[in-house]
């Protein structure tokens, strides 16, 4: 149960042999969802044994291939494995073009039900909401239109203390109110306060994903506080030009969008093809953001993010 985030992808815009492309799953109390779609994502939810079929929705954030190329092959495997059950696509609205198009071309009729939901680009919006988690765009400044995506899970339900509940012969049907809060009233009139019944849930908690965007404090109200941070840092501080130049953001920047959001820990990642390792990214970072850590390939964070070395 809670919130995890693997990372199948890490790199930006050019896979290498070990480094693929933006794609990560969002797990909530087991409900999984797919963020970007970079080429080879099939392959690496298969190498993390992580069941495609399972994936409730999937979320592009923009159009440039890096985020999207595996798209296609993802769900027409879905299709050829015999998927029935559902699957909520969110992305740009050319994407249902593009997805059309490979589809018709091929005379593929996918097996499921699948629902595309085109999204804009100008304001936060509340786009998905199931019985575990909301999910709000995050209007992101990059070269083309592109979202992040900030995952809310819902207040959890409260505790029920399993022997008050017996001893008291509570009917069935009077539980989901007590777990929303109700007392309980016996047969004589009696009243059980709710806190003698059950104890406070957990708390909920929240991620942001916000890759690729250049540094821009817009989103700073819409993430503030979360719990994890996804930021992307393609390069690093020398070479800040070509970070503006082409709308990406260099580890420092990450990390003061982290602390001034005032995060629980983040997760920096989408490194250029050029780097071959990321240490110099991660000392960057600590600098003005203590609790960043690199993604990598087949990494999982748990929420809250505490590193286990
Ligand atoms: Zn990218
Ligand atoms: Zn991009």
């Amino acid at each position: 149960m809670g919130l995890s985030v693997t990372i199948l992808g890490a790199n930006s815009a050019i896979p290498t042999a070990t480094r693929y492309p933006t794609a990560q799953v969002v797990d909530i109390n087991q409900s999984r969802y797919l963020v970007d779609c970079g080429e080879g994502a099939q392959m690496q939810l298969r190498r993390n044994k992580i069941k495609l079929q399972r994936i409730k929705a999937i979320f592009i954030s923009h159009l440039h291939g890096d985020h999207y190329f595996g798209l296609i092959g993802l769900i027409n495997t879905m299709h050829m494995l015999g998927r029935n059950i559902p699957l909520d696509i969110f992305g740009p609205p050319e994407l249902l073009d593009v997805l059309n198009l490979q589809l018709d071309l091929a005379d593929t009729k996918l097996s499921y039900p699948w629902t595309f939901h085109p999204l804009d680009f100008g304001e936060s919006k509340l786009i998905y909401d199931d019985d575990g988690v909301e999910v709000h765009t995050i209007p992101l400044d990059h070269g083309i239109p592109c979202n992040g995506f900030l995952f809310k899970e819902k207040k959890r339900k409260r505790k029920l203390i399993r022997e008050r509940i017996g001893e008291l012969n509570i009917p069935l049907e009077q539980i989901p109110k007590i777990k929303d809060g109700a007392d309980f009233v016996d047969e004589k009139g009696e009243v059980y306060p709710n806190s003698a019944l059950t104890t406070p849930p957990k708390r909920s908690y929240s991620y942001a994903y916000c890759s690729d965007t250049q540094y821009n404090e817009r989103i700073l109200p819409i993430i503030d506080r979360v719990d994890l941070l996804y930021h992307e840092a393609t390069f690093l501080e020398d070479r800040k030009e070509r970070a503006k130049h082409t709308k990406h953001s260099t580890a420092k920047d990450a990390a003061t969008i982290a602390k001034k959001a005032q995060v629980g820990s983040l997760i920096i990642g989408h490194y250029s093809a050029r780097y071959f390792d990321f240490q110099d990214h991660l000392d960057e970072a600590k600098e003005v953001f203590e609790h960043t850590y690199l993604a990598r390939e087949g990494m999982t964070f748990d929420v809250p993010y505490k590193n286990k070395k």
